[in-house]
């Protein structure tokens, strides 16, 4: 069975004092009341350390927004996976669709990068998903299986229990335009069907598919009922804690 996972993604907001704030209460909240998933936030590169503070002795883990694919040399204003870790992060949000288009990531760079956090001890997200003029150029599973294969390539098979996939359709980030837990399903189980094929049957099922793309409280229960849903990725609506609550409460 994949492990249930749902991660608040950031993004350029919360300043530390702020994020503080929210580990603080999420933790409280946590420990107070556990749910039956891994809950995961990704504060910004500055927060970091904060937060991991925070966040000690406190089943929330910790994750980076992005990394580098290198150790360390002369990339002004990057971050290396071994930095990272020191700060606590377990996990990293690699190939964002965000880093994808607004910053020119290709396949091959972001394959490079989820071998580097491995080699670091530090699970990647590794999002994949289409745009809308590909969805309308009937793309979406070339789209995807092209992103896949790249992103995973080379990736040993041992290595995939580490690895988080996210499916999230680019037109439904940040849009308020959810895909429908049909469209979503269809979507994850290409997906694991095609990590079957490279992987094999067994290796691909126990994969956690996450889904990404406006999910708030009113949605992730209808998300989550698809087979092939193991959690979510969040956005916008993890900014706000009793938000994120409601949606990691959604049972
Ligand atoms: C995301 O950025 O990964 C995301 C899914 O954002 P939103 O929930 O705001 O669509």
């Amino acid at each position: 069975m994949p492990e249930t996972i749902i991660a608040a993604n950031w993004k350029m907001n919360k300043a530390t004092a702020e994020a503080m704030e929210f580990a603080r209460g999420l933790k409280k909240a946590l420990l107070q009341k556990p749910v039956a998933a891994t809950i995961i936030v990704a504060p910004s590169f500055t927060s970091l350390a904060a937060v991991a503070a925070e966040l000690n002795n406190s089943p929330v883990r910790l994750s980076a927004q992005n990394m580098h694919a290198v150790e360390k040399g002369a990339f002004t204003g990057e971050i290396s996976g071994a930095m990272l870790k020191d700060a606590g992060c377990r996990y990293c949000i690699i190939g964002h669709s965000e880093r994808r288009t607004l910053f020119g990531e290709k396949d091959s760079f972001i394959n490079a990068k989820i071998a580097a956090a491995l080699s670091y001890d530090l699970r990647p997200i590794f999002c994949i998903g289409e745009t809308l003029a590909e969805r309308e150029a009937n793309a979406t599973f070339s789209v995807i299986s092209r992103q896949l294969k790249e992103g995973l390539n080379n990736i040993p098979a041992g290595d995939m229990k580490h690895i988080v996939v996210a499916y999230e359709p680019v037109w439904a980030i940040g849009t308020g335009k959810t895909a429908t837990p049909e469209q979503a399903q269809e979507a994850h189980i290409f997906i694991r069907n095609l990590l079957g094929e490279i992987y094999g049957k067994s290796i691909a099922d126990a994969v956690s598919i996450i889904y990404g793309g406006s999910v708030t409280a009113n949605n992730i229960g209808v998300l989550m009922a698809q087979k092939d849903i193991n959690g979510a990725l969040v956005g916008s609506a993890s900014l706000d804690l009793s938000s994120f609550l409601n949606i990691i409460n959604f049972k």
